[in-house]
């Protein structure tokens, strides 16, 4: 049993059996239709075609292959248009509508079934049938059950989830017939409907459609089958273009007063809703797996190249800015013998300026001078270092590792502990060679401390590498210090007195003689606030300590002029990631040029269930970003490996390690882009889709 024909009120789809009007629903006047190809040779395929089809009728068009039956059926049905002539359908002049205008008619008014089934491959029998009501905007829930009550009354309940490849050609037309009611199929166009069934699966699509002329839905089938043609009510011959004979319409008062079709939720028609258009593009992205990994890849070697280059040029920044320290500014007692002159910075001070200034990202204090230390008989003069970081640095900043034991923590200086950890060159002055100092006791200044740690031979700073023959006497300058428990050479070795200080800046080691005098490290998070955070903290000490006696040193020039390379060099990387962008918009362009010609039918199906140009323009355009956001992902990952393996094969060439650092904003960054990558790539295909001809892309074999 077929459901009638049905209508929405209130919500609620009802039957409806309301009496057409007077006037034909079809009517045709001096309709021609002219094919001009490329090289302007005109073919006339149908010549002052008149004919009025009732609501209601079943009519059956027949003639000889090439007599202009499918031009005719694809006229009526909205899928091309006459190149001459008059077509109204309900009264309505069809002949002055646009293509989105026409695309609603399809929509509303008719429903297909076509020889070759049409259906769509990758979707199943319930989401083909969905599909019309899902053009109109129905919401995923009643369309799905209204689809379900479809198939089940055509006997398909068992096969609502199996694809058309694995249906019988009888079950695929059931399928489309469906299809052809779910927005109501006021008129079912039929193109030779039993052309590719044998024939008692073509008896049983023939009686459905003579059941549904039955209810009142008007049935216009093609066929040049004479057992077809016999089963219509009306039969009309076309020859040449031409109607060459009709049977006529049957007399009105002999003909079943037919019950008038609505087209179910008439006037919705927002299209198809967002997560529709995703729904619909995973499931073609996965049914076309090698176009979707080539779109996919093609923006991850684009995202991920980019991403390379942005943490290769965040490392070299962040290394640059390290080496430069152009984000430092150190703050040491003014070098004056008058004591009311100069001032002794404390630790105070420094917890002053970090509560002070938010954009202080770390505070360090420092005492270090000239010492002696002494080992037995052996005594040296050395630079004592002692500060708040527990981790020794290297001139440029980076960790200095251990040859031996440990190094100072923050309980050694917060418990005054006499430890230290001996810089290489001190730890080969004072002991010999193949002795372990770890354990052993020294004194510096008189005072015994215990070795607690040796650090390793002192790497040189990266850029100023000396002359070879100067590498060991560099090495041993800076291997030559000791570092010692800040606040145990606070109570030890400084003097409670403010000593005439002195700074000493030889290029390899600076130092403030005698030891003593705090020096304040403060680290800012811009190094383009350097200049003013350095005069507000100038301001703070002064109210602090009543007068300047400190001096502050930043690095701006350095910072300046680094600033303007890296803005050019920003320019530089701009364009090499515009470049790589680029090559991926091409690449998805390509390959979704390739995916629209390969679909035309899929979008030729789509078209005459009633998808509009901005429907299909938008399949192809999520489609891409889908794809592209994947890739965007994917590149992200890609670009960090790249750097890591870059990275890793380049230090071994070098002396230096290649920074490589990721920031958080490459997310983002990396998703936008891609995804802004495929929208870009994707908008000449998906306007080519969107504007293709619907007869002449269903007809792409
Ligand atoms: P039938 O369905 O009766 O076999 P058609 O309507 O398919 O006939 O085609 C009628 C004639 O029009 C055929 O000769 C066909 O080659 C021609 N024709 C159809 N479409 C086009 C077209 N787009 N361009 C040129 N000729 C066409």
């Amino acid at each position: 049993m077929l459901p009638n024909a049905i209508r929405m009120v209130e919500g609620e789809l009802v039957e409806t059996a309301e009496h057409s009007p007077a006037s034909p629903l079809i009517e045709l006047r001096g309709v021609d239709r002219i094919f001009e190809d490329e090289d302007g040779v005109r073919t006339q395929v149908l010549a002052d075609v008149t004919l009025a089809i009732e609501a209601g009728e079943m009519v059956c068009i027949t003639g000889p292959s090439g007599a202009g039956k499918s031009t005719l059926l694809n006229i009526l049905g909205c899928l091309d248009r006459p190149s001459a002539g008059e077509y109204r359908f309900d009264g309505r002049d069809v002949t002055v509508l646009d293509a989105d205008a026409l695309a609603r008619m399809r929509r509303n008014e008719f429903g297909f079934v076509f020889q070759a089934f049409n259906l769509l491959e990758s979707a199943t029998s319930q989401q083909n049938v969905e599909l019309p009501a899902r053009y109109l905007g129905l919401g995923a829930a009643p369309a799905r059950a209204r689809a379900r009550k479809l198939l089940e009354s055509l006997g398909l309940s068992e096969r609502l989830d199996h694809r058309p490849s694995e249906l019988s050609g009888g079950e695929q037309q059931r399928t489309s017939i469906a299809r052809a009611l779910m927005n109501g199929g006021r008129v079912i166009l039929a193109d030779e409907p039993t052309g590719a069934l044998d024939s008692a699966q073509g008896e049983e699509v023939m009686s459905l459609l003579r059941e549904l002329a039955a209810r009142g839905h008007t049935v216009v089938i093609v066929s040049h089958d004479a057992a077809v043609a016999a089963g219509a009510n009306r039969r009309i011959e076309l020859r040449d273009g031409r109607v060459a004979a009709d049977s006529g319409a049957m007399a009105s008062e002999s003909r079943k007063v037919p019950p008038r079709i609505e087209t179910p939720w008439k006037g919705r028609g927002q299209g198809l809703g967002l997560p529709a258009l995703l729904r619909d593009a995973l499931t073609c992205l996965g049914a076309n797996s090698l176009r979707t990994a080539l779109m996919v890849l093609s923006v991850a070697l684009g995202v991920g190249s980019v991403v390379a280059l942005l943490s290769l040029a965040e490392g070299i920044e962040r290394r640059i800015l390290d080496t430069l320290q152009a984000d430092r500014i150190e703050i040491h007692s003014l070098g004056s013998s008058n004591k009311d002159v100069a001032v002794q910075l404390t630790p105070a001070d420094a917890d002053a300026i970090r509560s002070e200034f938010p954009i202080v990202t770390a505070t360090h204090f420092s005492i270090q001078g000239p010492l002696s230390i002494r080992w037995g008989t052996v005594a040296e003069e050395t630079k004592i270092r002692a500060e708040t970081r527990t981790q020794p640095t290297a001139a440029d900043q980076r960790p200095w590792p251990l040859a031996r034991g440990a190094f100072l923590t923050e309980e050694d200086s917060e418990r005054r502990e006499q430890v230290v950890v001996l810089g290489p060159t001190v730890a080969e002055a004072l002991f010999e060679a193949g002795t372990d100092p770890v354990g052993e006791l020294v004194q510096i200044e008189g005072f015994p401390f215990l070795v607690k740690g040796v650090l390793e031979r002192s790497p040189l700073p990266p850029g100023m590498e000396p002359p070879e023959e100067m590498v060991d006497s560099w090495r041993a300058t800076f291997g030559d210090v000791a570092y010692v428990p800040f606040h145990t050479a606070r109570a030890l070795l400084a003097p409670a007195e403010v000593a005439p200080v002195v700074h000493i800046d030889d290029g390899f080691r600076s130092f403030t003689k005698p030891f003593g005098a705090l020096t304040i490290e403060v680290r800012v998070a811009d190094s383009t606030t350097v200049e003013a955070t350095a005069s507000a903290i100038r301001d703070l000490l002064i109210r602090t300590h009543g007068r300047e006696g400190f001096t502050i040193n930043t690095d701006v020039e350095l910072a300046d002029t680094f600033d303007r390379m890296w803005g050019l060099h920003s320019v530089i990387q701009g364009g090499i990631a515009a470049v790589a962008l680029l090559v991926a918009i091409v690449g998805v362009t390509a390959t979704t040029l390739v995916a629209v010609g390969a679909r035309r039918r899929e979008i030729g199906i789509r078209m005459a269930v009633g998808a509009r140009r901005r429907d299909i323009a938008s399949q192809f355009l999520v489609e891409a970003a889908i794809a592209a956001f994947v890739g965007g992902a994917a590149g992200l990952l890609l670009g960090y490996w790249a750097g890591i393996g870059f990275a890793a094969l380049a230090t071994p060439l070098g002396s230096t390690q290649v920074p490589i650092a990721f920031a958080g904003w490459f997310v983002p960054v990396a998703l936008c882009g891609g995804v802004a990558t495929g929208l870009v790539a994707a908008i000449i295909p998906a306007r080519r889709a969107a504007r293709l001809d619907p007869v002449d892309a269903l007809a792409d074999e």
